[in-house]
């Protein structure tokens, strides 16, 4: 489990978050929403360790992760993927793959074969180089390359971004699968309120870095000032 406490982070005179709290559980999806600029993105770096908050704390289990370096909680079991999905354009699948599992204890081999039955298109393109695959295909090479070293929370930034509706709709039908399967705590950052609403249990809206409001995901999607003024689901 993943507990944010009173969570404030500054970029100078930019305060991006301010007093957030949230919570997310083994085996479910919180989708984290908001509009451009809420403090998204600035929640994931702040819990794997890449910025540093002003005050607040964050703990994995019962350990808090304050002051602990990122490559530490990435062993700790913390996967990270970012926006626009940090693949190596000039590798191949499976050199994107071997790198993502470097830095923890897995069998090199069976972790490959584990990726591929849960990926099956990367299997096909593994000799490939990224630069010839679909934004999907990238994507799905994104969350390989994080769940290879069999993480216990997968942070995900923005998978959606780029890809068709359709598309959108099958990974997050897989991000499901996957957080069911593993027992996995998935902390799922989207613009795309409409796609993560379906898909998550829980959700955490933000505005300006604070806390407009977090529920079941339902109660959430259901909300019709919500929809209307901060998830961009409702004409104005
Ligand atoms: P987006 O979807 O546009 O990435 P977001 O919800 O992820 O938005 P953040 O990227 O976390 O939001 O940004 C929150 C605030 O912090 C914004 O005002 C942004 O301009 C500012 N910010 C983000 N990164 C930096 C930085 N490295 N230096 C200064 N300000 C920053």
């Amino acid at each position: 489990m993943i507990r944010v406490e009173h969570l404030s982070v500054s970029y100078g005179a930019v305060k991006a978050l301010q007093d957030v709290s949230l919570e997310a559980t083994p085996g479910l999806i919180t989708a984290v929403l908001g509009a451009n600029g809420a403090g998204k993105t600035t929640l994931l770096r702040t819990i794997s360790g890449l910025v540093a908050p002003q005050s607040g704390n964050i703990l994995l289990g019962d350990t808090s992760l304050l002051r602990t370096p990122a490559e530490n909680i990435a062993r700790m079991g913390v996967a990270h993927v970012p926006e626009g999905r940090g693949v190596i354009e000039e590798l191949t699948v499976e050199e994107n793959l071997r790198l993502g599992a470097l830095a923890s204890k897995v069998n090199m081999s069976e972790g490959l074969e584990a990726q591929y039955a849960q990926f099956p298109v990367l299997g096909d393109r593994r000799k490939m180089h990224c630069a010839t695959l679909s934004g999907g295909e990238r994507q799905m090479l994104a969350m390989a390359r994080a769940l290879i070293s069999q993480p216990r929370v997968l942070l995900l930034d923005e998978p959606s971004l780029g890809l068709a509706p359709l598309v959108t709709a099958e990974l997050m039908k897989s991000i499901r699968q996957l957080c069911e399967s593993k027992n996995l705590t998935v902390i799922l950052v989207e613009q795309n309120a409409k796609s993560a609403l379906r898909i998550a249990h829980n959700a955490v809206v933000l505005h300006l870095g604070s806390v407009v409001a977090s529920g079941d995901a339902k109660t959430v999607a259901d909300d019709e000032d919500l929809r209307r003024y901060y998830l961009g689901l409702v004409e104005q």
